[in-house]
């Protein structure tokens, strides 16, 4: 099959298609975000996420965008209501354009609330104004320094300037930019207040995350890299007024108001504290495997009920099997007794 989508992919309705039961786990949680990483291939090789020689799927395991396009519109039919594509670098992936452009049609039916992505910016200058196009209004951007040789070392092989760019696209086609800063002692820890105000400036939300013990990385040692944000709020409140608010997206960030600037700050604190109860989410690898907690191993495949019919009966099957089995929480460690990875894929895998 043709790794591109024609523009009229509408599947067409039978009379016995398949029924498409909202999804409750165990814990009465509705999964209503589905979270897709399109690729494993990055363009960057940040520190913390991947080694620098890491050995890439071949192609026939990883599924098509038709199949990806189906996968989703069965998530979509079965209640998902935002979803966020993902990697590796999603904008790397060949023809990624046609698979947000034809999953905007549940956006257009109003099926699905928001389509957006988490990238690391290096192709926004090219796909800003498609994204736009296809009904993208938000998207989270990952940039862990405003100084561009740090900015060399952490990515290995990437370039600010060409980042900040692709911001400048981003903010001319209209789109809403949170950045994602990634908190490393020792590399970063003297920039919060930098990126806390450069995001007031060019009027982006923005999130800091924990460094979570996700895939062996090589040399990295994690104990080294990990920065409890308790530490970090602490600091920057010395200098900002931060405002509890009651944004929620049923993830594990918790978000204040930024008094000086007006804009959102989040904290996504897998280690210091987690937020399990309120998951609504789940995640696809690009190989069709669902996982349905980020901190656990346990794992769905729909590659196998996808490819064997198409009908989607045995993939509503599969999902739903899958979210009977969601799990109450993850339990990340990070001390000096558990150095290695908690989870043994990369974030690359499943997407961050
Ligand atoms: N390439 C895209 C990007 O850079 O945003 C999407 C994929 S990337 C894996 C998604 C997010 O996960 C990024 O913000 C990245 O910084 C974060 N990430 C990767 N590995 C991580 C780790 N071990 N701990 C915490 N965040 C991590």
């Amino acid at each position: 099959m043709p790794d591109g989508l024609a523009n009229n992919n509408t599947r067409p309705a039978s009379s016995a298609a398949p029924r498409a039961e909202p999804m409750i786990d165990p814990f009465g949680r509705h999964v209503s975000y589905l979270r897709v990483s399109v690729t494993d291939r990055c363009d960057f090789r940040c520190v913390y996420c991947m080694a620098e020689d890491m050995t890439f799927l071949p192609k026939a395991e990883i599924l098509s965008l038709e199949e990806l396009d189906r996968v989703c519109s069965a998530f979509v039919a079965k209640g998902v209501r935002k979803l966020r594509i993902t990697g590796g670098e999603p904008l790397v992936r060949r023809n990624i354009m046609s698979l947000f452009q034809n999953l905007g049609r549940h956006l257009d039916t109003g099926a699905l609330d928001e389509l957006t992505l988490t990238t690391n910016g290096s192709q926004l200058a090219k796909y800003a104004g498609d994204l736009v196009d296809c009904g993208v209004r938000r998207i989270n951007v990952s940039i862990d320094t405003l100084d561009a040789a740090k900015f060399a070392a952490i990515t290995r092989w990437g370039k600010l300037p060409k980042v900040l760019e692709g911001l400048d696209a981003a903010k001319a086609a209209g789109l809403a930019v949170k950045i994602n800063m990634v908190a490393l002692k020792g590399v970063n820890d003297d920039e919060f207040d930098r990126m806390l105000e450069w995001c007031g400036e060019q009027g982006f939300d923005l999130t800091i995350i924990e460094v979570m013990p996700m895939g062996d990385i090589g040399g990295e040692q994690r104990l080294d890299q990990y920065l409890p944000l308790s530490i970090v709020r602490a600091k920057l409140q010395e200098r900002w007024t931060l405002v509890d608010i009651d944004y929620k997206t049923g993830g594990p960030a918790r978000y204040v108001e930024v008094k000086e600037t007006g804009r959102k700050l989040g904290f996504i604190t897998p280690l210091t504290h987690n937020f399990c109860e309120s998951c609504n989410r789940v995640r696809l690898t690009c190989t069709g495997t669902l996982f349905m907690c980020l901190g656990q191993e346990d794992a769905a495949d729909l590659r196998a009920p996808l490819r064997a019919s198409d009908d989607d009966a045995a993939l509503f099957a599969a999902i739903d099997e899958a979210i009977a089995r969601k799990p109450k929480g993850h339990d990340f460690i990070i001390d000096r007794r558990h150095k290695g990875p908690a989870v043994s894929r990369h974030m690359s895998v499943t997407g961050g």
